[in-house]
């Protein structure tokens, strides 16, 4: 072990309970048999953060899940798209047990185990389950016959640690359907996973609001838990730094969005990742930008001086869309910005901390009936 390893896992291994976890083998829950994403209970009891030793794992404890796929990162790199030929057989990652065995319209026929070592695997759009419920597996047991969509067979797999995924090729070296040789260190930060490896490299286990990397919730359920604080620093912006407010949502007014000011021609910056779906002059908005994210959520600027970005345009967190300015029905050089949920706006503050200019540390309830609400973490 190098140096600099060694300072990173000092500190932790005093509240480490070495993968110390045994999976229950038929007490799952109704929701455990149902959803793919679900924490795992008991795996943080101990203490925050756990390791797991892929140092030692040899050949009889490990099965790529198909032996002979192309395996291509998706979905922001939380997923594995394996592809192959038709009526493939898909195997077991390590011994597991069964939790979940459905269909679920977002991923087609699935399968999720869980691992003594703490992890859960994900096998979704499998033509056919071939293991039930409570089932005990071996690492390299056929669990699925492949399946696919739109006439390519593959199998979506993912690896996750407490209902959050984690980026597979932290732990896969894909090409060579290998393990990497490492200690991993998994340590749970308020509702985020975190994982390290020997290099000290973290996971990307945080979420974004960009709608081309999350999937829609509502295909599965009617409601969708979305915790603001898992969102990355990279993946949020407040839109006008070093503004304050001058008009708040609502009151008798019934103001749709809020006026935020600093001074004339300041840069405005997109709040999270997304695709731009308008960017004119539109009634009294003047200058207006609407920016469609993951979820239903869109985010409105208007009064701008100046747009910088196109309709169907990509933009990022943080980058500079427009300038502060009057046009339209304005009074003073400000942003007015609106915040939309499935179509119905709803109060920026749900959001965003005007004074701390950051996201609140609230969990989100959010509805396919477009409704938002909001707790405290
Ligand atoms: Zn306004």
């Amino acid at each position: 072990m190098n140096r600099k390893f060694r300072y990173i896992l000092t500190p932790l291994l005093l509240v480490t309970a070495l993968s110390a976890f045994a999976p229950s083998k038929d007490k799952f829950t109704p929701a455990e048999m149902q959803q793919i994403s679900i924490e795992t209970p008991g795996l943080f009891a101990a203490s925050d953060a756990f390791t797991v030793d892929f140092t030692g794992v040899s050949k009889s404890d490990f099965s790529f899940p198909l032996p002979v796929g192309k395996a291509t990162p998706s979905a922001g790199n939380s997923e594995l798209e394996i592809s192959t030929k038709e009526g493939d057989a898909v195997k077991a990652m390590f011994d597991g047990v069964v939790r979940l065995s459905r269909n679920i319209p977002a991923f087609g026929n699935v399968i999720v185990l869980r691992h003594a070592n703490g992890l859960e695997t994900v096998y979704g759009e499998n033509a056919q389950n071939m293991v039930k419920v409570g089932q005990e597996v071996k690492a390299g047991q056929t669990v699925a016959i492949v399946g696919g969509r739109n006439g390519r067979s593959y199998c979506r797999f993912a690896i996750m640690v407490n209902g959050r995924r984690i980026n597979p090729e932290t732990i896969l070296d894909i090409r060579r359907h290998s393990f990497k040789k490492q200690l991993l260190l998994i340590e749970k930060r308020g509702a985020r996973i975190e994982v390290n490896t020997r290099s000290g490299e973290k996971a990307k286990t945080g979420r974004s609001l960009d709608p081309d990397r999350e999937s829609d919730p509502f295909l599965q359920s009617v409601t969708f838990k979305l915790n603001l604080e898992e969102i990355e620093q990279e993946h949020w912006a407040y839109p006008l730094p070093g503004s304050h407010v001058i008009s708040p949502y609502g009151g008798k007014r019934h103001h749709g969005g809020v006026d935020i000011k600093t001074k004339p021609n300041d840069k405005i910056l997109a709040a999270f990742d997304g695709v731009v779906t308008r960017a004119c002059a539109y009634f009294g908005y003047g200058n207006c930008i609407v920016i469609r994210h993951a979820y239903g959520f869109e985010t409105l600027y208007s009064h701008q001086s100046r747009n910088f970005v196109k309709v169907g345009q990509r933009v990022k967190a943080g980058q500079v869309i427009g300038l502060t300015g009057r046009t339209g029905r304005a009074t003073t050089e400000h942003l007015h910005f609106e915040t939309h949920f499935r179509g119905r706006r709803f109060n920026p503050a749900v959001l965003f901390d005007h004074i701390g200019k950051k996201l609140q540390a609230v969990t989100l309830t959010l509805s396919k009936s477009g409704m938002v609400s909001s707790k405290r973490n």
